[in-house]
């Protein structure tokens, strides 16, 4: 356990130093404003976490991930930029774009599962997570939508909405726990999990506007 996580921390990716485009001061790569003159910067290609100076980690403190957000959209408005130049006009709107992404991503747990196993999986699955065809999960999911297509009541359809949402509570959990392991496979196989639960919850939702 111990070994795993020594190794994980050693590969954490860390930003570059750059210079700032405009007083050529010294800035972490992803920063959106340069700390010293505080000119707005180019985005860098750093990921998602690294962009909003979170750590490269499945688990997420989500209050201090929208204070982020938040702030940094605030400073990034376009009325703060009117009477600047072209060029950092340009700057920070795809600062803006940069940091929607990464928020969007990082914000919804099975994004954010995805996307570490892109990030993080590259030696063990340079495909990246692509497991549609798990056999355990197609019988499953054959079963619940069989049950689901026989429920007619929406006390029926909501049950099956609980178990799905209780399971997607465990799944988490279990993707947390498989990520401090390093072990990416097993983040792969419950991250399908979580698809195939994130998608019957939507049918589920279907199915409750067609029973009484
Ligand atoms: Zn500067």
């Amino acid at each position: 356990m111990n070994t795993s996580e020594n190794i994980s921390s050693s590969e954490t990716e860390t930003a570059p130093v750059v210079p700032c485009w405009s007083c050529h001061g010294p800035l972490t790569a992803g920063l959106a404003f340069c700390p010293t003159c505080k000119a707005v910067q180019q985005p860098a290609s750093v990921d998602h976490f690294i962009r909003l100076g979170l750590e490269v980690n499945f688990d997420v403190d989500l209050s201090a991930l929208d204070k982020v957000y938040f702030e940094l959209q605030r400073a990034l408005h376009p009325d703060r930029f009117a009477t600047r130049t072209t060029k950092e006009k340009m700057y920070s709107q795809a600062q803006a774009t940069a940091i929607n992404d990464a928020y969007e991503t990082i914000k919804n747990p099975l994004k954010r599962a995805d996307y570490l196993i892109h990030i993080k999986g590259v030696n063990v699955m340079p495909d990246g997570c692509n497991l549609v065809n798990d056999p355990t999960i197609l019988m499953e999911a054959m079963e619940v939508r069989e049950k689901l297509a026989s429920a007619e009541t929406i006390s029926m359809v909501d049950a099956i909405a609980n178990d799905a949402r209780a399971e997607i509570k465990d799944v988490i959990a279990g993707i947390s726990l498989a990520f401090k392991g390093d072990d990416i496979e097993g983040a792969c196989q419950l991250t399908t999990r979580l698809k195939y639960l994130t998608k019957l919850l939507g049918e589920v939702r279907q199915r409750r506007t067609q029973v009484s």
